[in-house]
């Protein structure tokens, strides 16, 4: 196990990356750049699987493309400019070349997807990935929520017509809602409209309410509904049916965004297909991207307490916190048969074998938030039994080896 710590960095101001620093989760390495240690890359790995899971629910299919990006292709759809794009990290290879890093791939993948549509057999095609993203933001106060490097899923879908582009589009927003629901979020996450590009009148944000959150969102609980405060107009509320005074000011974080591109790109970067009649066409696309690392953030803002985290249990980087109190031959015996026993039935076990006193431990296990606390002491050897704890609530319970792992099995 690794060491938990006393205090987060003097200018570490935001909750989740305090709490995720003090816990071992992460380390700081500069304002908005965070390396995951042992414990936060198996939250991210979870988060990861479950977007995977419904990714590949709705014919996803997994890729990843590269981190350095061809200037040229980027010059093609004007989105190299520093103007219109005004987070880039920008490079040059030894022969002076400029290179990109990425902060978002529509353009490369819609080039490479040339090498593989050409007829309207090839179609439609939905392709995604997990990749680091490269932001130079402005600001970079939020913890892990706003970074300049940090874990996106992006999914691109290449799609014949515009019809077949919406139902897919709706398939997405479904497929959110899921991932959101897996995560423990979606009771304050909102579908929101927000500005769209040249192509559509808005996108849509998945934001989720949240103190820490950088957004300001008008929400519509009865119809679940959200309208972004950058396209907050009483035009636009009539237009989307929405009355006012139903309408509630809330701050929230988007952790979702998806976003009709239509054949704007196809047309730049030349993505054609043959269709039946004969007839060339441009492809239709969309992205659809979700901030894996801002999720884990949110996460924490959204479940933590005085004390530490409180992980959502499919979060959790382990289900269980095992600690024996005190040096006793008997208890660490104890203890190290009773992690035996857990990891043989599946559950996945923290061990607490570092030296430390009894009540440090205590207070790592509520600031490390697994779901389950279990202690081995002399008083529990003494009765032939370990103390179980959940870490949302205050009760503590006396239970035989059987009894824990048959609670903890379900
Ligand atoms: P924002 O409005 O917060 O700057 P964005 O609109 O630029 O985000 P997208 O380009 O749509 O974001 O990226 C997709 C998702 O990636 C966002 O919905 C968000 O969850 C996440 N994301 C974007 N920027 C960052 C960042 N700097 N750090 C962490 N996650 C981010
Ligand atoms: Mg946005």
């Amino acid at each position: 196990m690794s060491k938990t710590r006393k205090d987060a960095p003097a200018d570490e101001t935001a909750k989740n990356a305090q709490l995720l620093i003090k816990a071992g989760f992460i380390h700081k390495e500069m304002a908005g750049v965070y390396a995951y240690l042992p414990l936060g890359l198996k939250v991210v790995e979870n988060i990861k699987q479950i977007v995977r899971e419904e990714m590949n629910a709705i014919g996803g299919q997994e890729l990843i493309m590269t981190g350095l990006q061809a200037q040229e292709l980027w010059l093609s759809t004007d989105r190299w400019d520093d103007e219109l794009v005004d987070i880039w990290f920008k490079t040059k290879l030894k022969n002076g070349a400029d290179v990109g890093l990425a902060w978002s791939h529509e353009e490369p993948i819609t080039n490479m997807m040339k090498n593989h549509v050409s007829s309207y057999r090839d179609l439609p095609s939905y392709v995604y990935q997990f990749q680091t993203k490269m932001r130079n933001e402005t600001r970079a106060k939020s913890g892990i929520m706003r970074c300049r490097e940090f874990v996106m899923k992006d999914l691109y879908s290449y799609s014949l017509t515009e019809k077949d582009h919406n139902k897919y589009y709706q398939k997405v927003m479904t497929c959110y809602h899921k991932i959101f629901e897996r995560v423990g979020l979606d009771h304050i996450t909102y579908p929101t409209f927000a500005s769209g590009g040249a192509f559509t009148q808005f996108s849509h944000e998945f934001q989720t309410i949240c103190d820490a959150g950088e957004d300001i969102i008008y929400v519509d609980e009865a119809k679940n509904i959200a309208i972004n405060k950058e396209v907050f107009t009483d035009e636009v509320i009539a237009q989307l049916g929405l009355n006012k005074t139903d309408l509630v000011e809330k701050k929230a974080a988007e952790v979702g965004n998806i976003f009709s591109f239509g054949s704007t790109k196809s047309e730049q970067l030349g993505l054609y297909f043959d269709d039946k009649d004969g007839s060339q066409k441009p492809v239709i696309l969309g992205s659809y991207g979700i901030g894996v690392t801002r999720l884990m953030g949110v996460i924490v803002e959204a479940f933590s307490d005085e004390k530490g985290i409180v992980w959502p249990e499919n979060i959790a980087p382990y289900k269980v916190y095992l600690a024996a109190l005190g040096e006793d031959a008997e208890v660490t015996e104890a203890a190290n048969n009773l992690y035996d026993k857990l990891e043989a039935a599946g559950i996945s076990v923290l061990y607490d074998d570092l030296e430390a006193h009894p009540g440090e431990k205590l207070n790592d296990a509520d600031l490390i938030g697994l779901p389950y606390r279990v202690v081995v002491s002399k008083k529990t050897v003494s009765e032939g039994k370990v103390e179980l704890k959940a870490r949302n609530s205050e009760e503590t319970t006396l239970v035989s080896a059987d009894e824990l792992l048959a609670k903890l099995k379900v």
